[in-house]
């Protein structure tokens, strides 16, 4: 059968349309690009907030126009309103999260150990979902209880993955081409409370047992993270953690104020946040510390956001997402009083995105004359200009550079030169391979 996948939202929701990809494969089934080659599709969906909701719904609509008639639903969204996709055209099955991990062998009507995954190794999903960097889902759901998250009701309890099932899994992608993993989970911090066990340990045994070239890090929440914790990223131990831990750390921050942070029951303060930030700059050299912060939570006075824009001044961050406030049904903070007018969130948000812009600029600007690791995550022709690659360096920082041919999915040391909007440019380095051309 010629399966199309897609996913809408968070990394976990990628890496688990990945996983599914192999478990098709395995059982003889191909993968295809797009939903106009495809006899059957799996939707991811998410509702993180009201807009995934309407842009998981406008995905499955299109699949349906394109003329999928059978159309299998998953992920957040069908764990918290199964009904509402059971009235979407051509949706013939809705699989909510706590079954999704045998959603193969369900939509199959095969026992889940009758096809076997070895030795299939990772193959990068094709179509628009096509990623060098493979995500691997280390843990699942969440034991706390922020008023404002949906996440946690749609995911469940906190549930992490043995280390020789996230090995096994990353050792696939590996051998399928891949120079770039990523950890991910709803929780990624709490891998190993229920087992005794800290993330801090998963990492090494990934270090010890892999060859894994670059380890990236997904969102981790402040409170797991201790000084020591940081110790990982120094590059004298037998690990060689500092070339192959990527020195990035997206730590969602959500607000700068503790009287917003205590409505949100988050379980961390400005001051610790503070000092957690302080320890990674100390430890980790050149470090990108990115964030998320919620603009407009319900209660949030002038005072209080006015200090979270302070705070967010003051953390200098590396780069970071703002989201506009979204009361979200079944969640605590939908109930409160105080609901901020949505023109004001959105004012908010304006000046949150603007501040974190300034110190993203700030940091990324630091690189320019430097040389940096990058791996190409795209190529586009450009005729007489040869080949021009886009990419992340180490610290997750956008390059781009021309090459004589196209080197996707592959590392080069890049001399950074200068910096357009978002993105550095530079040179790459390694003359035997290329014709290096300066750039435009
Ligand atoms: S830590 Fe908070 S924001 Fe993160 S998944 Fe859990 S409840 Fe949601």
């Amino acid at each position: 059968m010629k399966i199309y996948l897609d996913t809408i939202g968070c990394r976990l929701n990628q890496a688990e349309i990945e996983h599914m990809a192999r478990g098709f494969r395995a059982a003889g089934h191909e993968i295809v690009a797009s939903a106009e080659l495809a006899e059957m599709a799996v939707v991811n969906t998410c509702a993180v907030t009201n807009d995934a909701v309407s842009v998981s719904r406008g995905k499955i609509r299109q699949i349906a126009r394109a003329g999928v008639n059978d159309i299998v639903a998953t992920g957040c969204w069908t764990t918290l309103q199964p009904q509402g996709l059971l009235q979407l055209p051509n949706v013939t099955r809705v699989i909510p999260n706590d079954r999704k991990d045998h959603l193969v062998a369900d939509v199959l009507n095969l026992q889940p150990e009758t096809f076997d995954l070895e030795p299939l190794t990772r193959v990068p999903l094709p179509g628009l979902h096509r990623r060098t960097r493979a995500f691997i889902k280390a843990q699942d759901g969440c034991n706390n209880q922020c008023t404002f998250c949906i996440t946690t009701v749609a995911r469940g309890e906190a549930r992490s993955r043995t280390v020789a099932d996230v090995i096994q899994e990353i050792q696939f992608a590996l051998d399928g081409g891949a120079k770039e993993i990523v950890l991910t989970g709803v929780h990624l911090g709490s891998w190993g409370y229920d087992l005794d066990s800290h993330l801090a340990e998963l990492i090494k045994a990934i270090l010890r047992n892999t060859d894994v070239p670059r380890l990236r890090l997904s969102s981790l929440e402040p409170w797991d993270l201790h000084a020591d914790f940081f110790s990982l990223w120094d590059s004298s131990t037998s690990l060689r953690a500092g070339s192959r831990l990527m020195p990035h750390l997206h730590l969602p921050l959500q607000a700068g104020s503790d009287s917003t942070l205590k409505r949100m029951r988050r379980n961390t303060t400005t001051s610790s946040f503070r000092e957690l930030i302080h320890s990674a700059r100390e430890m980790i050299p050149d470090v990108a510390i990115t964030t998320d912060i919620i603009a407009g939570f319900p209660g949030e006075t002038d005072d209080e956001f006015a200090e979270t824009l302070d705070f967010v001044n003051e953390m200098n961050f590396a780069g970071g997402h703002v989201f506009t406030y979204s009361p979200r049904p079944g969640t605590g903070a939908a109930k409160m009083k105080g609901q901020i007018q949505p023109e004001a969130r959105k004012k908010r948000n304006h000046i949150l995105h603007e501040a974190l812009e300034e110190s993203a600029k700030s940091y990324r600007e630091k690189f320019i004359g430097q040389t940096m690791s990058v791996l190409w995550e795209s190529t586009s022709e450009m005729g007489e200009h040869g080949w021009q690659m886009e990419g992340f360096t180490e610290n997750y920082l956008r390059a781009q550079a021309f090459a004589e041919s196209p080197r996707w999915n592959e590392i080069d040391r890049v001399a950074l030169t200068d910096c357009e909007s978002n993105q550095l440019r530079g040179e790459i380095l390694d003359e035997e391979k290329l014709y290096v051309r300066t750039t435009h």
